[in-house]
């Protein structure tokens, strides 16, 4: 099947293709084709308030197009990107099209909703970090208190006094700070509660496991408990049942994502689905 795709894609994806750096190399030249020519594209998963019902914002997901196939996710992309020194320019991309597409939607008569966009480890570490993203957002005229950076914990612990340093810029400019995939890494609560973040993205590997499994159930117990204490917003990841969705109202979880409510969408499709699911009916036409 793979070689009916012709030599070309071949390297893409072929599972069984042992020769790795070939395929590296294939995707980092796709890469940098698609960084020259804005081929890049984002997706966009709405992000629901459980107590509303209502999305809130999007987390926007960044994807690599590739010629008569699936476009490509970030877990295949993103190690070429690294070997490459790639990972600033990408992620420099990624926040100004998240703001023109916060403002774009804004214009098409959306209200305005948050935007949350995925921050690697080696972009949050380049000295111009913070004022690049000022930049995007004073560029595009965004509320600045509409972008939200994700950031993993393992990011956040490299370095504690310049993260504190970043994290105190980027909230002094208004823009709000999420823990991504939290429960998997190593904070303590100590170093937490100095962190000056917003939220706690609780990891999909236990959300996805509640009313299964009681380790996982509990665990996602304590991140609320937590959120609850620090003053922090919770978000629980990747809901796709009915039962996990309940469940994490119930326990007053602030907001939630997953396949439950929508897949990463792209950005014509999301404004489709606001309009339809959301939209108050006086605003139809
Ligand atoms: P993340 O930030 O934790 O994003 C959530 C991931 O979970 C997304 O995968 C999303 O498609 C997936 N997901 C959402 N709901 C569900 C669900 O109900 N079930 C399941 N099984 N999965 C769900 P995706 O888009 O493949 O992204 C994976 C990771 O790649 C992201 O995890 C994030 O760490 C990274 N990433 C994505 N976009 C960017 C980007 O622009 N820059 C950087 N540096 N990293 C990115
Ligand atoms: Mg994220
Ligand atoms: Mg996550
Ligand atoms: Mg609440």
């Amino acid at each position: 099947e793979a070689k009916k795709s012709g030599p070309g894609r071949y390297r893409f994806y072929s599972p069984t293709l042992d020769d790795g750096s070939d395929q590296q190399l294939a995707i980092e030249r796709r890469l940098r084709e698609a960084l020259d020519n804005n081929e890049l594209v984002l997706h966009y998963q709405p992000v629901v308030d459980l107590e509303s019902g209502r999305p809130t914002g999007v987390e926007a997901l960044l994807r690599l197009p590739v010629p008569g196939r699936e476009p490509l996710l970030p877990h295949q992309f993103m190690p070429a990107a690294e070997s490459a020194g790639l990972v600033g320019r990408l992620g420099e991309w990624v926040a100004r099209e998240a703001c023109r597409q916060h403002q774009a939607w804004i214009a098409a008569g959306l209200p305005s909703m948050s935007v949350a966009i995925n921050v690697a480890p080696q972009q949050f570490r380049q000295r111009s970090f913070v004022s690049q993203l000022a930049d995007s957002v004073r560029n595009c005229g965004m509320d600045p208190s509409c972008l939200q950076v994700e950031l993993k914990e393992s990011t956040v612990l490299e370095d504690v006094p310049d993260t504190i340093a970043a994290l105190q810029e980027l909230r002094a400019l208004g823009i709000s700070v999420a823990l991504d995939d939290f429960g998997v890494g190593y904070s303590s609560i100590g170093l937490l509660s100095t962190l000056p973040i917003d939220k706690l993205k609780i990891d999909q590997s236990f959300v996805n496991r509640i009313g299964q499994d009681a380790k996982s159930q509990a665990i996602t117990d304590t991140v609320l408990a937590l959120g609850r204490s620090l003053h922090l917003q919770v978000v629980g990841e990747g809901i796709e049942s009915e039962e996990v969705f309940d469940y994490l109202r119930d326990q007053g979880c602030d907001q939630a994502q997953g396949y439950f409510f929508s897949k990463p969408l792209s950005a014509e499709a999301f404004e489709h689905w606001y309009r339809d699911s959301y939209a108050p009916a006086a605003s139809l036409h």
